[in-house]
């Protein structure tokens, strides 16, 4: 397997003194489509930012595509798209023009068949000619994914390029993503969807607090680590108090009107299902309905990060 992307112990202090990356290490593997999690506050956009050169690092090494990322940046940034977040281009000018501006700063000769290509796959063609800022919020931010693909890069990063744009829109940009990635191109994104990076993400990685909790296959990921939930459902909406929280700490217990979702370990193949439908039952009394259901990623994940605050 060859690696796109090899961060060593990168760590980032700001000057006011804010930890916000400590010692990560992460491999991204080429042609990967990567999801990089964590809750707001983890670390992410700093680690990407480092990555797209806007943030230096306080320590630490990254290599790409087998050079190293800080002294080799031109060639580097060649093959490298970043989305960030921040919306950043100059407003006067209209997205068409943009994007062949951008090429001329990767170091590429404006590929018009593709910058063509890259407005209508992006449904901005209607808005090619505009002054930039008469675009929308949603628009700019395809404008941002269009910029980061103009010079056909073998290494695009994606800090949550879809947050804002609507459910259709969103889909559709992510059918394009696969589409990219599955003509080899690595993707690294982070996303507040768990369900869309479950769905197109072949690996993961779970940040919190600046550190790595985990970076596996996602398969692995929810076979291995995931295991099953208790889904118990009331007649009436039930609350959550710091005694009920303190009862139920083991089991990452979630409320959502009337139905409880309380997370069951794997231990030597078997689940303390018994252990969990108890204390569920000493809180709440019996319930209407229960079953068991497979975590998905979201379980996983807030059971990942609730384990690391309360450990
Ligand atoms: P995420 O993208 O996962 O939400 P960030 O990388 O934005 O996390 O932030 C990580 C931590 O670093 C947070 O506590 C944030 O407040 C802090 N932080 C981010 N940028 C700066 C900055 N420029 N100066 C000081 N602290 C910062």
């Amino acid at each position: 397997m060859t690696i796109a992307l090899e961060v060593n112990q990168l760590s980032k202090t700001y000057p006011n003194g804010k930890k916000a990356l400590n010692g990560v290490d992460l491999s991204v593997p080429e042609g990967s489509f990567f999801a990089l999690l964590g809750p707001n506050g983890a670390g992410k956009s700093t680690l990407i930012n480092i990555l797209a050169d806007t943030v230096h690092p306080s320590t630490g090494q990254v290599t790409f595509l087998g050079k190293d990322l800080f002294t080799e940046r031109r060639w580097c940034k060649q093959r490298l798209g970043v989305v960030p977040q921040e919306i950043a281009f100059d407003p006067f000018f209209a997205p068409r023009d943009i994007l062949k501006i951008m090429s001329g700063m990767f170091g590429v000769k404006p590929d018009l068949k593709w910058i063509d290509e890259l407005l209508e796959r992006l449904e901005l063609s209607e808005h090619a000619k505009k002054n930039a800022r008469q675009l929308s919020g949603g628009m700019r931010r395809r404008l941002l994914v269009a910029q980061a693909l103009v010079h056909k890069p073998k290494v695009v990063i994606l800090d949550e390029p879809t947050a804002g744009v609507d459910v259709e829109l969103r889909k559709r940009l992510w059918g394009f993503m696969r589409e990219l990635n599955a003509a080899g191109t690595t993707i690294l994104l982070t996303t507040h969807y768990l369900e869309e990076a479950e769905e197109l993400c072949d690996h993961v990685a779970i940040i919190n607090q600046g550190k790595l909790l985990t970076s596996q296959s996602m398969k692995g990921l929810l076979d291995n680590v995931g295991s099953s939930s208790l889904v118990l459902t009331y007649a009436e909406p039930k609350a959550m108090t710091d005694n009920i929280a303190s009862k139920l700490k083991d089991f990452c217990p979630r409320i959502q009107d009337n139905t409880i979702t309380l997370s069951l370990k794997k231990c030597d193949g078997h689940t303390n299902f018994n252990d969990a439908y108890q204390a569920a039952i000493a809180c709440w009394g019996e319930a209407l309905t229960v079953h068991i259901q497979d975590e998905d990623l979201e379980d996983v994940f807030l059971r990942i990060t609730q384990d690391e605050a309360t450990a």
